[in-house]
């Protein structure tokens, strides 16, 4: 594995400031010239998967959607739902060029007509400017187009984007009925990724896939940028290779210090610190620990704070997040909540919690028309295989002195909800490039 970070990172500069078009150009040069078989190839031989969450082959959705013709759409995603990521906005407020070559290149590859990129309120401004330096440069040969993306936990999720888009309410659907790569925005063919994908996909479409595979390991190639939020609350977006152990690419995981890490966001997994040390860094070996890299969340929670109260709160916050269309969502979520909350707050369990818990992840699981209620039935099963001896002790005694304190992980009520992106020194560490924000 040969060192070679940063990557997508690099542009920041020491200060970590924003890039304009001409910075963009002098570091990386033009696109070049479309060669659209050539670089759907390309992508397919790097072994580029989408960053979303869902880890999906890149190139088998362009081919799917390569064909259409001139009404296929191209959607570059930074909805970036998660409260405690970050990675999507230091893409679109530092680097907003590398993500628009992506979404151009994507669009020639595939012969779509139309390039979408679909972003919170709060990036409008960052990203209405790089559009319109691009168009005044000329370098693009198709208009980009602008969309506002509701500020909700499920926005990012692709037929929910899709729905917006199409003026629908931004609900998901089901992807295995309609996919969005058969019937999307407008009814056509929609290539969407998300918004770390299209970076790399920049990459490729220079430095090809060889390149590509010089990071990373041959069944995990490539870097990963990954929000790290350390026991002492300060979040981080590190770009690590990926095969490194979680523990060297956040600067190691303390059991001292940390009493559960939280792998891939609200809807991921609880692990213990000893586990979480070793794991590789990529989507295969998360699932073969029972886990999910997400998005690239990762949190470490301190000691002075309940796991349990920490949970409540989120499954909480998801079930106030739900779409409201999915009978088992939207009663099980509530449901869950409520246990959750007696478990963690209450002052005396009555009877199994453990055992209703499971009852009601069964309930949810697998129900919905989206991966919603699976996720938070995912994040909850983790926290119970985790945190056992708290459960027990919980159930026993009742709330331990822990639970009252402040909570920790933002849920959009405690003022604490979505940190912006503020470039800081970079860190020291051997194998990983960092920028940090608040
Ligand atoms: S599963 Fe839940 S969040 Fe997903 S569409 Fe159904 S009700 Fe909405």
């Amino acid at each position: 594995m040969s060192a070679v970070l940063p990557r997508l990172l690099r542009g920041l500069g020491p200060d970590g400031a924003s890039i304009d078009l001409a910075g963009h150009l002098d570091l990386w040069g033009a696109l070049p010239a479309a060669d659209p078989g050539r670089l759907i190839d390309a992508v397919g031989d790097a072994g580029l998967r989408g960053h979303g969450g869902a880890w999906f082959p890149a190139a088998t959705k362009w081919r799917a959607v390569a064909g259409a013709g001139r009404r296929a759409v191209v959607v570059a995603n930074g909805a970036e739902g998660e409260p405690v990521s970050a990675k999507d906005a230091l893409l679109l407020e530092r680097l907003p060029h590398l993500v628009l070559d992506g979404a151009v290149a994507a669009a020639e590859a595939v012969g779509a007509g139309r390039v979408i990129a679909f972003v919170p309120s709060r990036r409008r401004a960052r990203l209405r400017e790089a559009i319109e330096a691009r168009r005044r440069a000329r370098i693009d040969g198709m208009p980009i187009e602008l969309a506002i993306a509701p500020d909700r936990f499920i926005s990012g999720q692709e037929t929910a984007a899709v729905s917006f888009l199409n003026g629908r309410g931004g609900l998901p659907t089901s992807a295995r009925l309609e996919p969005v790569w058969r019937r999307g925005v407008d009814g056509a063919p929609t290539l969407l990724h998300n918004v770390e994908t299209l970076a790399h996909v920049a990459l490729i479409a220079r430095f090809g896939p060889d390149w590509y595979r010089q990071a990373g390991r041959p069944d995990a190639p490539g870097t990963v940028l990954l929000t790290v939020t350390g026991t002492d609350g300060r979040p981080t977006v590190v770009e690590t290779q990926k095969g490194v152990a979680l523990g060297a690419a956040v600067g190691s995981i303390d059991r001292r210090r940390c009493r559960g890490v939280l792998l891939g966001g609200y809807g991921g997994t609880w692990l213990d610190p000893d586990s979480a040390n070793t794991l590789p860094v990529s989507e295969e070996a998360a699932r073969a620990a029972g886990a999910t890299l997400g998005a690239g969340i990762v949190a470490l929670l301190p000691h002075d704070r309940c796991p349990l109260a920490e949970t409540a709160r989120l499954v909480r916050y998801l079930d106030g997040e739900k779409a409201d269309q999915c009978g088992p969502c939207v009663r099980g979520l509530t449901g869950l909540a409520y246990e959750l909350e007696a478990l963690a707050f209450g002052p005396r369990v009555v009877g199994d919690a453990g055992r209703r818990i499971e009852q009601l992840c069964d309930l949810v699981e697998g129900r919905g028309a989206c991966r919603h209620p699976d996720g938070a039935a995912r994040l909850v099963r983790s926290a119970l295989r985790v945190f056992a001896d708290e459960v027990r002790q919980h159930q026993e005694r009742g709330p331990c002195p822990e639970a009252g304190a402040a909570a920790w992980l933002p849920t959009g009520d405690d003022g604490r909800r979505r940190p912006s992106p503020r470039p800081g020194p970079p860190r020291p560490a051997g194998m990983a490039s960092a920028s940090r924000f608040r």
